[in-house]
């Protein structure tokens, strides 16, 4: 084992250790949401997460982009399985280590090369998408500033990894040819193959530079990137599974309505009922607040769908409330939560940000935005990766509603009403009928 073979495992070594830390402080601050059961029907849940996360079923709604993304997606993850190979060959100086496997080497690499390409020209059409097109979704306030400079960095990374694998390859080739030493004849090329041009009429010894360049950039690279992704709404590339795992299986409109609550209401309507009956759950319930005023009233799947969101924006060209120029949108929901539980965990680490006191409510999402909610539903049903704004709007609107009274003053006259009449009508029950006398 040589100098650059110990250089290299100590980068490995650093980035798996950084990469740990960042999952693991994510993985705190997701669990720091109260405890909520999404673990039943299995087997539906594994349908759903095969479906939407691993068939990007949801991405074809609109198709260019969707197989555009199917591209990308497939094409890092496969390519990637040649990560294992460069990683081998870096810590024990060996060179093309499966070449062994013959022909079905030679088919994994020319595989690799050819998605490597399509990930390339995908990148670039996103990027020029993203950058050249106003499309609305992409050019609001909300996404202005890090989330943009995000978004078309790990576009510029993804160029860069597959642009640097497809010249160290060519490189490779050019070795091969040479004769070089180490450089045994293994893979196919039939990308990098078109790029000899560049290494003609080099020296062996040059030729050697280069690729031991491409070969360092692409895996530093790749390494990069991987403790880049906690930081980067890219970090969807891992949440999209367990996010739509835990996918709410319930009917779209069916509110979660809390026991003890529910109890009330029963007490309301039935005098028969024993007024002191009082389950486990009522107890859970007393001991926690109606409703969400900031992250940690909120449910951990409901964290989680936040470091999840891809800030895609899908949910907000859907939502009626913003085309008809509320100041709501459901991404701007999600990015909040995220940024309020980022701003959350630094203060459980001890590092200090301005919006320390800020809760949710208030310091991040505003009153307003909360009630222009027409709970449509039509954002859950447009995320590609089954994301639930809305089950955070009405959280946040019950917290408003049963802790504070702070309803608009339309609602208060209805709850009242609710409350006094048994319905929303602003007359008795027993008068009801009324309007029949009249005939
Ligand atoms: S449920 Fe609310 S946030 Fe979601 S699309 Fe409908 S109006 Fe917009
Ligand atoms: S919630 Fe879903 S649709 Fe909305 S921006 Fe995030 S990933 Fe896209």
């Amino acid at each position: 084992m040589g100098i650059s073979n110990l250089i290299f495992a100590l980068c490995l070594i650093l980035a798996i250790f950084f990469f740990r830390r960042n999952v693991l402080k994510i993985k705190r601050n997701v669990f720091l949401g109260r405890d909520v059961n999404r673990s039943d029907q299995p087997s539906v849940r594994w349908k759903t997460m095969i479906r939407v996360a691993l068939g990007q079923s949801k991405m074809m709604v609109k198709p260019i982009a969707g197989f555009l993304h199917l591209i990308v997606y497939v094409g890092f993850v496969i390519i990637n399985i040649e990560v294992l190979e460069i990683i081998i060959d870096g810590i024990f100086g060996t060179h093309r280590i499966f070449s062994f496997m013959g022909g079905f080497y030679d088919f994994l690499i020319a595989s690799f090369e050819i998605l490597a390409l399509l990930v390339l020209l995908a990148c670039l059409l996103f990027f020029i998408r993203r950058n050249g097109i106003q499309l609305k979704r992409f050019v609001m306030k909300e996404v202005a500033g890090w989330p943009k400079t995000d978004a078309n960095l790990i576009l510029i990374f993804e160029v860069l990894l597959m642009g640097a694998f497809l010249m160290m390859q060519s490189a490779d080739l050019t070795l091969q040819k040479l004769g070089a030493a180490h450089y045994t004849e293994a893979g196919s090329f039939p990308v990098s193959s078109s790029l000899l041009f560049v290494f003609e009429g080099m020296s062996e010894t040059t030729v050697y530079a280069y690729e031991r360049f491409f070969w360092w950039f692409h895996i530093l690279g790749i390494l990069a990137f991987l403790n880049y992704l906690p930081y980067s709404k890219h970090l969807h590339i891992v949440l999209a599974f367990p996010n739509t795992y835990h996918s709410n299986l319930k009917p779209k409109g069916a509110f979660t309505n809390m026991e003890s609550v529910t109890q009330e209401v029963k007490l309301m309507m039935d005098p028969e009922a024993d007024p002191y009956a009082v389950s486990d759950t009522d107890v859970a319930d007393e001991m926690q607040r109606f409703g969400a005023k900031d992250v940690t009233d909120l449910s951990w799947v409901q964290l989680m769908n936040a470091y999840s969101c891809t800030e895609c924006g899908r949910c907000t060209s859907e939502c009626p409330a913003h085309q008809t120029g509320k100041i709501l949108s459901p991404r701007k929901i999600m990015m909040d939560t995220r940024d309020r539980l980022e701003a959350y965990g630094d203060r459980l680490d001890g590092i200090k940000t301005e919006v320390d006191d800020q809760t949710l409510l208030d310091g991040y999402i505003t009153r307003e935005e909360l009630w222009a909610c027409t709970t449509c539903n039509a954002c859950t049903d447009a995320c590609p990766i089954n994301i639930d704004p809305l089950s955070i709007i009405l959280d946040m609107r019950r917290y408003m509603v049963m802790e504070e009274s702070a309803a608009p003053n339309e609602l208060n006259m209805m709850f009242t009403n609710v409350e006094n009449n048994g319905a929303p009508w602003q007359f008795p029950a027993a008068d009801r009928l009324k309007w029949r006398d009249e005939f």
